[in-house]
């Protein structure tokens, strides 16, 4: 078991175990065993192929980030500790840890790419929520009824990916520009990109891709065999984000 694996399991773990939920942690256990497990069966899997050969010609494009956290009125706050996001932009070394060596090719170090909540297969989140106010949808979704939310952040903890804010204060006063059509939240709150359930559950396009004028963002339906998403995982090479971890992420990078 690698280094990364094991304080995933541990962190998890112990968020589970505050939890007080035996079950909780079989579940992470045994989702941590099977590395190579396969999606679960659905009628509907909506996943997300981020092209990041095309995103690299465009390194200082921030139409996706932009569009998303506008769209979801997140607030724009300074500081790795408050900062609230959905949608963002780190380095390769940070966003591939599991796959960097002293060998990285030049094309790639340093480089900023996209990244976003994974709507895990397997995702420990939604397991060590104590008020299900994270679930899942069966179209494979992670999503939150940020109403349930009491702000314990042990799915902050479970993430391996850091993708979970904080409202250590009040979002409002932050939010540059409010979107009237969707709702704010409040302090004590944890929020991350929902997949834009609001829209793909009737039959619109995410903001993120429908922002991108590059085309480097392709969303839709793993189960469809002709879609675009699939034609594209079929056609080239993909990573994804620390898949050992047994969590299924269901966000592919074409590198
Ligand atoms: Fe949950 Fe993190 Fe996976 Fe998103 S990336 S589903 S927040 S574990």
């Amino acid at each position: 078991m690698d280094k990364g694996r094991r304080k995933f399991l541990k962190v998890a773990g112990a968020a589970a175990i505050l939890l007080g939920s035996k079950p909780a942690v079989n579940a992470i256990a045994s989702g941590g065993e099977e590395e190579h497990s396969t999606a679960k069966k659905r009628d509907v899997r909506y996943a997300m192929v981020i092209d990041t050969r095309i995103c690299l010609q465009h390194e200082d494009c921030h139409d996706c980030e932009n569009a998303c956290h506008f769209n979801h009125n997140v607030p724009k706050i300074d500081g790795k500790k408050e900062e609230i996001k959905w949608i963002w932009r780190d380095k390769y070394e940070n966003v591939f840890t599991d796959q960097q060596h002293d060998y990285t090719i030049e094309r790639l170090k340093g480089k900023p790419f996209v990244t976003l909540c994974n709507h895990c297969d397997d995702p420990p989140c939604v397991r060590v929520c104590p008020t299900q106010a994270t679930y899942q949808l069966d179209n494979g979704i992670v999503t939150m009824d940020m109403h349930r939310c009491i702000g314990c952040r042990f799915c902050m903890a479970a993430c391996p990916y850091g993708s979970r804010s904080f409202n250590w204060s009040d979002p409002r006063p932050n939010i540059e520009k409010q979107n009237p059509d969707y709702p704010t939240r409040t302090r004590g709150v944890v929020e991350k990109c929902n997949f834009c359930v609001e829209r793909v559950t009737i039959g619109k396009k995410p903001h993120c891709e429908l922002a991108c004028k590059h085309g480097a963002i392709v969303t839709g339906d793993l189960t469809k065999k002709d879609s675009a998403i699939r034609k594209l995982l079929a056609e080239n090479q993909v990573i994804r984000r620390k898949p050992t971890l047994g969590t299924n992420p269901e966000v592919y990078y074409i590198i």
